[in-house]
Order: structure tokens, then sequence, then C-alpha cells
């Protein structure tokens, strides 16, 4: 390959995210899917999704979620929905489910625990979790109960920004979710990060350094989407300053697909999903080309269809009202149509260089 793809710093990272000469994107999107098929290959690994809390302590600047944000119906889901929505993952062949929520602590250790050891038991999927930061003992205790992966994104690595719009709870303190990453890694957990691209004071700079400290951070799985304006929320009602004009990153689909495709060259061996963020941007061609650009991993939602709409991190997302046969169907349909194979077993992280792996 093209040298100026290979161990890129981060003013070449940043040189590409500025990049709008479509020949040379061209070259990037090539390198990007040439990594991507000699390191992890043509299957598209499936990871069914189950929404299972809105409740959420919280005052992100950017999700809807936000505890103040009063007006939104939350729900919790019991084990024997969740536990449904697994066999359903199971029944359509994936090899993961997913059981994500707001930061909600009417999600106790010892319930969650019995639900992961109770997924394990009746279906053998790999359990990733994304329950927001939660203390050392939950994690352990989840570790222990079977839970396979985590998802945490850092949203940012610009701290002031990050600061910004992720203020502290009177739960936890200054919240670190790096630290958190790095102590997920220690409890044998597969840990997978990312950012939003076009936060309003993300600057080119600081999203050339996300994409450094996904390698620095040696990351199993990064996901990355475009921030998506939520009218009931600081950041969607324009109350936190932008970068200054020329530095604003914008939050485009063209600027997600650039830094999924850095994000492929920087970290070969990581599974990398094609967002729903982005499909909400491009419901026709966003996931397609995701997986075009550096992406191996779709999540197809089994949430079930009444609590859909009330998961709102950000409005109008990509298949809220579809089933999850529909859901199925139609990623499977979509993989195939690119040339790609639905992935078959649990997908977990692959190790191709022996001296990198720990
Ligand atoms: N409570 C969990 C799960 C949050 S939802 C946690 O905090 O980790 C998962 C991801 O959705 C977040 O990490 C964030 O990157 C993304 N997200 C939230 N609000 C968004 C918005 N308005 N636009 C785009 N992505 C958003």
């Amino acid at each position: 390959m093209d040298e100026a793809f290979l161990n890129m710093d981060v003013r070449e990272m940043e040189r590409w995210l500025r990049e709008e000469d479509e020949s040379r994107l061209e070259a990037l999107w090539r390198a990007a899917d040439d990594t991507r098929r000699e390191n992890v290959g043509d299957e598209v690994h499936l990871r069914g999704l189950v929404e299972i809390s809105s409740f959420c302590i919280r005052r992100c600047a950017y999700c809807g979620l936000r505890a103040e944000h009063r007006n939104l119906q939350r729900y919790r889901m019991s084990s024997d929905e969740i536990l449904a929505c697994a066999r359903e993952a199971r029944a359509y062949g994936y090899g993961t489910t997913v059981l994500q929520s707001g930061e909600d602590y009417g999600i106790t250790r010892e319930w969650l625990a019995d639900v992961v050891r109770e997924i394990k038991a009746q279906t053998a999927l790999a359990v990733t979790l994304s329950l927001g930061e939660r203390p050392d003992e939950d994690l352990t205790a989840w570790r222990e109960a079977g839970a396979d992966r985590y998802l945490l994104r850092f949203e940012t690595s610009d701290r002031e920004l990050y600061d910004r719009i992720h203020p502290p709870t009177d739960r936890q303190g200054l919240s670190d979710r790096i630290a958190m990453l790095k102590r997920l890694k220690q409890l044998g957990y597969e840990a997978g990060s990312g950012v939003m691209v076009g936060i309003p004071g993300q600057s080119y700079t600081c999203l050339a350094q996300d994409i450094a400290l996904f390698r620095e951070l040696d990351l199993d799985m990064i996901g990355v989407g475009p921030f998506i304006a939520h009218p009931d929320t600081p950041l969607g009602r324009s109350e936190l300053p932008s970068a200054p004009q020329g530095e604003q990153t914008p939050n485009t689909e063209l600027m997600t697909y650039k830094v999924l495709a850095l994000t492929r060259l920087s970290c070969p061996e990581a599974n990398i999903p094609s967002t729903t963020a982005l499909a909400t941007l491009n419901l026709a061609q966003g996931r397609e080309l995701g997986l075009q650009r550096g992406a191996n991993i779709v999540m197809p939602n089994l949430t079930p269809v009444q609590y859909r709409a009330l998961y709102e991190i950000y409005p109008a997302k990509a298949c809220i009202q579809e089933s999850a046969g529909d859901c199925h169907a139609c990623m499977k349909a979509r993989i195939r149509k690119i040339g790609r194979v639905p992935g078959t077993g649990p997908g977990g992280r692959k190790h191709l260089n022996a001296s990198a792996a720990h």
C-alpha cells in the first residue's frame, strides 16, 4: 500500500480530515477497504442491540436521555423481555448481543449479573455491555457473570471539551472514561470506545488526536458516528460554543467516512461498526458506504418496538419503526448486496500480529 497511508501521525491525519479532493479521497477509501479485508476479512458480524433502559442520571449536553429531559417517558425492560431478545438474536444466527442503556442505577449489580448468567446459560452468545460509567465492583461482578465486552465511548480526547459536554454527577466525581477503559481491559473485557464526529467545539486537531488515542489504547472495538443535534439538549439548542471558524469539524456524512477510514488504517484489527447514526444521515447508502470505507460490523436493533422511540439519544433515528425481523432481513440483504458475507460465531477481536496479543 502507498506509504502515505501507513503510520500516519496526527498532522497527516488532520490533513486527510481536511481533504476535499474526490480522487484523493477515493484512494483513502480504497486503502481503508484493503486494510479491512486483509485484517478482518469479508465477514460482517451482526451484533443484536437491545436498549434495555432509558433512565439516566447524567446530564450529557448531547444526549436526549439526559436526566433533565423531563418530557421523555422512561422505561426499563424486564429480565424476561431481555432474555426473549437474546433468544431472538440467537435464532437469527447472531454471535453477540449488546445490552445498552442510560446510566441507570435501577439496573443493580446483582440483577444484571443474573441477566448475563441467564443469557449465557440459554444462548451462549457473546455479551457486550454498554451501560455507562459504573463502579469497579459492578464491572467485576458482570465480568465474573460472563460478560465478554464493554463499550464506552470517550466521546472526545479534548479534556476541556469533554468536561463541558459531560458534566460530573453527584454520585461520582469528575469522569475519567480513559481510566475506565484501561480498567476494563485489566478485568479481561474486550474494550470498545469511540467518539462523535462534529461535536460543537471539536477542532480538526482534536479529532485527529481522537484517532491517535484509539491506537494508543489498543482498542478492540471502535464506534464513530456523526453528532446529531437533539433539540431538548444544550448542544441541540446551540448553548455551547463552536470551535473558531476553519477549526470546527462538520457533523457530516463525509467527515464520518474520513474518520472511519483513518480509524481502520490506524487500528487494522479492530472491530468497527457502520453505525445507526451514519444510517440516519443516509438511509439508502450510509451503512453500505461505512462498510466499504473501513467498517466490518453492523448492529441490528432488537429492542421491542414499543420501546424504540423512547430510547431517543438523538431524533429521527434510522429504522425506529422496524421490527427485529425486518431489521434482520434488511441488514443481511445489504451485506450481500455489496459482496460481503454475514459473519458466524462471536466475532471477537482477532490478534493477527502475535507480538501485539495480550
Ligand atoms: N449511557 C451509555 C450509552 C450511551 S448511548 C454511555 O454513556 O456510554 C451510546 C452513544 O451514543 C454515546 O456514547 C454517544 O457517543 C452517542 N450519542 C449520544 N447522543 C448522541 C447524539 N446526539 N448524536 C450522535 N450520537 C450520540
